[in-house]
């Protein structure tokens, strides 16, 4: 789904990605973790075209990730995100915001979107908030609607990037198991987060990344037991 070679990005002379290769296949799902300031949100920013890169070569569900705008609108179309922060469209109900990218970039009826939109909603356990607004909603619910409207699109894959971290711990919980059904219903998922719980339980890989560079990757059993990189073990200290 995701084949990244030689991906190198630079802020002006800030060079913040060095080299990454990475390759996501279909049903898998990875966990990339690392310090602040590591890159990560930037390689999952590349990978949506939220930002260009300068060198290496980024394929997403069988397009090159160019400067073509119509390549891009196609790609977000393919893609799922969810943030740290939630994104929603405050002026909206949940059920609006779940049906607007259907209904205008699928031009799909209001009727089969709504109709899909609670399917999702359903599936992360808020059907019954479908009409407020995302203001009258809890962190852990409004980050679930984020999930649900992503999925409204039948993306290929989803990308989290620290998904729970503006939340606090009983919120977690309720979205992160949101996100641990949506790995057992077979989505390709792309996940940064520090929620090595949910790394251990669902990831088929672990990425470790420092300094803009990808510096360990293994299955979750090698990389909690026997990390290779001792800025991994480090980091591993620091949150497990
Ligand atoms: P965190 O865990 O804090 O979210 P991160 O691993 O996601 O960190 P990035 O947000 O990808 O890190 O940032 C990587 C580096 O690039 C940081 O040093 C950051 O200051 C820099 N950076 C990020 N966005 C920009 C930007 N728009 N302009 C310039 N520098 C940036
Ligand atoms: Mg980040």
């Amino acid at each position: 789904v995701i084949r990244i070679s030689g991906l190198n990005k630079w802020y002006g002379a800030y060079h913040a990605l060095r080299d990454i290769d990475l390759t996501v296949r279909k049903g898998e799902r990875i966990v990339i973790c690392g310090p602040s300031g590591s890159g990560k949100s930037t390689l999952v920013r590349c990978i949506n075209a939220l930002e260009t890169h300068q060198g290496g070569t980024i394929d997403v569900v069988g397009t090159r990730l160019t400067d073509d705008l119509k390549d891009v609108g196609r790609i977000r179309t393919e893609v799922g995100m969810c943030f740290q922060q939630f994104n929603l469209f405050p002026h909206l109900t949940v059920l609006e915001n779940c049906t607007l990218a259907p209904r205008w970039t699928r031009r799909q009826s209001k009727r089969d979107a709504e109709a899909e939109a609670m399917h999702f909603l359903n599936k992360v356990r808020i059907p019954d908030q479908a009409n407020k607004y995302p203001g009258q909603l809890s962190g852990g619910q409004q980050q679930r609607v984020a999930i649900a409207r992503a999925l409204c699109m039948k993306p290929r894959i989803m990308l989290f990037d620290e998904p729970t971290s503006a939340l606090d711990p009983e919120m977690i919980k309720e979205v992160l198991d949101t996100m641990v059904e949506l790995a057992r219903d077979g989505m390709t998922m792309l996940c940064v987060t520090h929620e090595m719980g949910f790394a251990r339980k669902v990831a088929d890989r672990v990425i470790f990344m420092d300094a803009g560079a990808i510096v360990e990757e293994s299955d979750p059993e090698t990389f909690f037991s026997a990390a290779r990189n001792a800025r991994t073990r480090q980091f591993l200290s620091q949150v497990l």
